[in-house]
């Protein structure tokens, strides 16, 4: 199936600078040479702890940020180098849904209001023409059209996130980043806004980007999913592929804290691994493999030298130097 979305050897870099001048004395790379592609109609999810730079990669994709380097290519158009008014008509293509829908919506307007704001930035139809789109949009989120000219603190987490979505969908994007959709919601309505999100991917052929620190969430929602660690790629493979033979060690040690539904799944899990320490700052990343100072398999060539990219079966990828050596992954 054709990518709708092919990142190559994308990099973000942020400069540090210091004193009144602002002299640039370094810089942190948010996003170090990540390669993906997303077919039409899948999800693609990128998994890793906070700071691994997983948000970075969602808003370069969609130019909310500027890459330093490397190529975005969507439905054919290398987008990377474009100027903020090339990139108008991408927009519309392109859109994001963030993690907090409380932060996301402005207080002072109502939902109507919300909703509406793309097609009125893009100069789209009349007020009577938007209004019967927002009522469109309400019924598709199944938000009822009670809530038209409610202010986002009378809704609840859900039905802000419902009107969020609505948002995101109102310029008919191919393309949405989800960016912790539902890390910020109870427990009990995150399956609601995940089977919501389902549903709307099948019905309106959308190609997701699923930005999650939780592989438990993405297990059941994406086809494909990259882990991701300080700036780089640590494994990528077809979702089920990662599930019943993780590699990579830090792959090892997120899905071996998931929690455990049924006996099938006890299989897959390895046993629990706590790993050292928290993720060093990005400021200061470990030399060789980023990953050295908290892994539980480290070697001498690990604080030495960066690994390669390993392809242990097709579409399955590895960047760790145990493979390099022929070596299995430890338990
Ligand atoms: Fe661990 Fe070395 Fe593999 Fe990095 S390269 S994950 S430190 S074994």
């Amino acid at each position: 199936m054709a990518a709708l979305l092919s990142v190559s050897h994308l990099k973000k870099y942020f400069p540090i600078t210091a004193g009144f001048l602002g002299r640039r004395v370094g810089e942190v790379k948010a996003v170090d040479d990540v390669s993906f592609a997303i077919p039409e109609g899948k999800t693609f999810a990128l998994v890793g702890e906070s700071g691994s730079g997983k948000t970075t990669v969602g808003k370069t994709v969609i130019r909310l940020i500027r890459p330093t380097a490397g190529d975005i290519i969507f439905d054919g158009t290398n987008l990377s180098k474009f100027k903020e008014r090339d990139l108008k008509p991408w927009r519309r293509q392109m859109q994001i849904v963030f993690q907090d829908p409380t932060s996301s919506l402005n207080p002072r307007r109502r939902v109507a209001d919300i909703i509406a704001t793309p097609l009125e930035v893009h100069g789209i139809g009349t007020a009577r023409e938007r209004l019967a789109r927002v009522k469109e949009l309400l019924e598709l989120v199944e938000l009822p059209d009670k809530y038209l000219y409610s202010y986002p603190h009378a809704l609840s987490g859900g039905q802000k996130q419902r009107v969020a979505i609505a948002r995101a969908l109102a310029l008919n994007p191919r393309f949405v980043v989800l960016d912790e959709p539902t890390s910020a919601l109870d427990v009990s309505v995150q399956a609601k806004i995940l089977a919501l999100l389902a549903r709307l991917q099948k019905e309106l052929g959308l190609t997701y980007l699923l930005i999650s620190h939780d592989l438990s969430v993405v297990k059941n929602f994406s086809d494909h999913i990259a882990v991701m660690y300080l700036g780089k790629l640590m494994e990528m493979a077809p979702t089920q592929e990662l599930f019943a033979n993780p590699l990579h060690p830090y792959t090892r040690a997120l899905l071996s804290a998931i929690p455990v539904v049924i006996d099938e799944e006890l299989e897959m899990i390895p046993e629990r691994i706590t790993l050292e320490g928290e993720i060093p700052s990005p400021v200061n990343a470990p030399k060789g493999c980023v990953f050295h100072t908290r892994c539980y398999a480290r070697m001498d060539v690990c604080s030495l030298q960066e690994p390669q990219q390993w392809e242990p079966a097709p579409g399955h990828y590895v960047w760790c130097h145990l493979f390099a050596v022929g070596g299995d992954a430890p338990t």
